[in-house]
């Protein structure tokens, strides 16, 4: 008895996550067979989305917090400029590359020439409204213009960065206690997140279940997109299996197998939950204990991260589009694929880290070369699936850039 209790408690948290999964993917089954999809709806579900919205609800003071305390362990104001200008650099670096691989991929594989006319009307048929709901969200979202949106979702990291360079310059003696105070909602605010990990497990579960109550019936639509799935899928392959481990050969001094073993379960979490704010804090935790990134460098790469650089999201941004254009005869011009290039990249890096973020964001890439938004209703069928991939090479990719920024002597740590 007391063996079984030992062992319990020493499972670590993604095989929890894992298991968590697969039940949650056999129960949403079983009651499908069983007829009960309401259960698991009205009862099950709701349990994912308390998970979620814990999660959701730390990740913005988390962000605040630990941008500061970032920002003041950098001392002054050059160490600043420097790491700041760094990460920004890698980051826009890794999602060109992204949107790089993507536009090569779908332009090689081509999905969207496969797919059958019949069949575009009637997927746009039945995502109609919701492609009208998208378009009246995006209209908020342009407001007087097309930036709007990145610079609402920007304004927590500029003010924290503000907040940390005024305390830098005010000068540690006269700040000393203020910036206790931040350490210590620092330490509150961590000791929350455990005991939303705790949840994890059961919340991976519900949403799991939930997920596949309601796509279930949508097995035909998955069927007949399955060359674009393919294909996005591919082009993060390439992201997580080549691109991270080549810029980690070269730019860091980790080994790989201590790298992918200290991200699997930030990995589960970001697939299980298709967001990566929600799954910052784990990120954060596992990068400083068991990739050993100093605490310095991820409480400042990692929050700035999570808001502007999703190569995920961009990559497939990229494929959308392409897709899109192929499904509807468009010849895009080398041109138009540099302005896909171009606005991939900034639509990515103002899309939140939420299920579904990007939906919003890529009309605004589609209306960049002129691809008729109703395009949208093809594709918003098997998104959900894809948005949990995507995540997760986004939330690798922030993990990767911490290791090089933070490029200094190999730790010996636990993974
Ligand atoms: N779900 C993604 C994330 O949280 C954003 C998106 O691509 O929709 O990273």
């Amino acid at each position: 008895m007391k063996a079984v209790s030992h062992n319990r408690k020493r499972l670590p948290l993604y095989a929890k996550i894992l298991i968590g999964m697969a039940l949650g993917v056999a129960f949403g089954f079983a009651a499908i067979a069983l007829h009960c999809e309401g259960f698991v709806s009205d009862w099950v579900a709701p349990l994912g989305t308390i998970f979620l919205r814990l999660l959701k609800l730390i990740a913005v003071p988390l962000v605040l917090v630990s941008l500061i305390l970032g920002v003041v362990s950098l001392k002054d104001i050059k160490s600043l400029s420097r790491i700041g200008l760094k990460t920004i650099l890698i980051y826009v670096c890794t999602t060109i590359i992204a949107v790089s691989i993507g536009l090569a991929m779908v332009s090689l594989l081509k999905p969207g020439k496969l797919f059958p006319e019949d069949k575009q009307t009637e997927f746009v048929e039945r995502y109609q409204q919701t492609v009208t709901e998208r378009e009246a969200q995006m209209q908020q979202v342009k407001g007087d213009s097309p930036m709007q949106f990145v610079v609402d979702m920007l304004q927590v990291i500029f003010f924290s960065l503000l907040f940390g360079v005024a305390l830098i310059c005010v000068g540690q003696s006269k700040t000393a206690s203020v910036v206790r105070f931040f350490q210590q909602l620092n330490l509150i605010l961590l000791k929350i997140i455990d005991f939303i990990m705790a949840f994890a497990p059961l919340g991976v579960f519900a949403l799991m279940a939930g997920l596949i109550v309601d796509y279930a019936g949508d097995v035909g639509i998955i069927s007949s997109l399955g060359m674009y799935a393919l294909t996005v899928v591919m082009a993060l392959a390439v992201i997580i299996l080549v691109v991270y481990p080549v810029i980690l050969r070269l730019f860091s001094k980790k080994k790989l197998g201590q790298f992918f073993k200290a991200v699997f379960p930030v990995q589960m979490l970001a697939f299980s939950t298709s967001s990566s704010a929600a799954t910052l804090p784990l990120t954060m935790e596992r990068t400083q204990k068991h990739l050993g990134v100093s605490e310095e460098v991820s409480s400042f790469v990692l929050p700035v991260g999570v808001t502007i650089n999703m190569d995920g999201t961009s990559c497939y941004q990229a494929v959308a589009a392409v897709f899109l254009a192929q499904v509807m005869g468009l010849d895009l011009s080398f041109g138009q694929l540099l302005i896909i290039l171009a606005t991939a990249t900034i639509s990515s890096i103002g899309t939140p880290g939420i299920p579904g973020g990007s939906i919003v964001m890529l009309m605004i890439v589609l209306d960049s070369v002129g691809i008729p938004i109703e395009g949208l209703a093809l594709i918003l069928g098997i998104d959900r699936p894809l948005d949990m991939l995507r995540t997760v090479v986004n939330v690798t990719g922030d993990t990767t850039v911490a290791c090089v920024v933070d490029n200094k002597k190999e730790l010996h740590i636990n993974a």
